[in-house]
């Protein structure tokens, strides 16, 4: 039998999107959402990758609003993890969603990026990646394991100007400063829910998404006095709840900082947000529900 939507979510998903909106949401989760990956240009190209792809009967196709990702419609992910092009950290599996907040990042040569919730690194590596491995990346993790995890995962994605801060990034000190900050916050996850067959049901109650919110305006709190005047703040989370995102984005906004508008591709499957100039991506065949805001600190 298929997984049903916890309760709370989909009263949440009916109120805040409606009937139409919120079975789009339902049939996205319902979705065994496709492979796909982002080429590691620290270490090789697309044209490399995919010669690599080719020769082991992969069939990929190409995503037209960044051209480092690509979608492997028939494979699975340990198909791609038995090849050389993985073993050598040439690749990395993410999902195209998650591939947006590096891009709206805008790296630059020599700037000092924190990465306030790192693990397991599939942001930090991507903006290391990004800048030419030429940007200096603290990439911050409270949890030990995954800690571990984002080590081993700069390590074999050949990233040597990252360093790993293992600290509750609430805690750091307010001293520090940087031109960018990457806040992928903590979140319920309720744009990743799974309903597929077989899949495990997911906890979703209206106090474990306060205690989120919580933690998100805490760590959004510290990301805007660790922030350099001029400097660039992403918010983002896979949740689609505006408790989650516009209210947190909102309470930065409260601090002083100042909405940057960003737009995605066409092709990105959106939900509206009650803050134009922020993106909310639908769950679908290919997306995970995510949400993105960009944020300035006026000079
Ligand atoms: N940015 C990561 C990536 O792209 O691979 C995914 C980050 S995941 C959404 C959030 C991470 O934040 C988890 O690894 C979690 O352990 C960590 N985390 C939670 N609370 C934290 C805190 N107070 N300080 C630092 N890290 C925290």
């Amino acid at each position: 039998m298929d997984a049903r939507i916890p309760e709370y979510l989909q009263r949440t998903l009916l109120e805040h999107y409606g009937e139409e909106k919120a079975a789009g949401i339902e049939e996205g989760y319902r979705q065994n959402r496709a492979v796909t990956l982002r080429v590691n240009t620290l270490v090789s190209d697309r044209e490399q990758v995919c010669r690599q792809l080719d020769g082991a009967g992969i069939a990929w196709e190409s995503v037209s609003w960044y051209r480092d990702a690509l979608i492997l419609p028939d494979s699975r992910e340990a198909d791609v993890q038995a090849l050389p092009v993985y073993s050598q950290g040439q690749v990395y599996l993410q999902n195209l969603s998650a591939m947006l907040p590096p891009l709206y990042m805008d790296v630059q040569r020599g700037e000092s990026v924190l990465d306030m919730a790192a693990a397991p690194g599939g942001k930090t590596t991507q903006m290391a990646a990004l800048s030419g491995g030429m940007a200096q990346i603290t990439a911050c993790e409270r949890d030990k394991i995954r800690a571990e995890r984002l080590r081993y995962n700069l390590k074999s994605q050949h990233v040597g100007c990252a360093t790993v801060l293992e600290k509750d990034a609430r805690s750091l000190d307010d001293f520090f400063r940087f031109d960018r900050i990457l806040l992928d916050a903590p979140c319920t996850g309720s744009g990743t829910l799974d309903l597929t067959e077989h899949a495990a049901p997911r906890r979703m109650e209206e106090g474990w998404v306060q205690k989120m919110v919580k933690t998100q305006k805490a760590m959004m709190d510290k990301a805007v006095r660790l922030l350099k005047k001029g400097g660039t703040l992403v918010y983002s989370t896979c949740s689609i709840l505006p408790a989650e995102n516009e209210e947190v984005v909102d309470f930065a906004l409260k601090k002083g900082l100042e909405l940057v508008s960003v737009q995605a591709d066409e092709s990105v499957p959106q939900l509206p947000t009650s803050m134009p100039g922020t993106i909310c991506v639908c769950p679908s065949a290919l997306y995970e529900g995510f949400f993105v805001a960009k944020l300035h600190r006026p000079a």
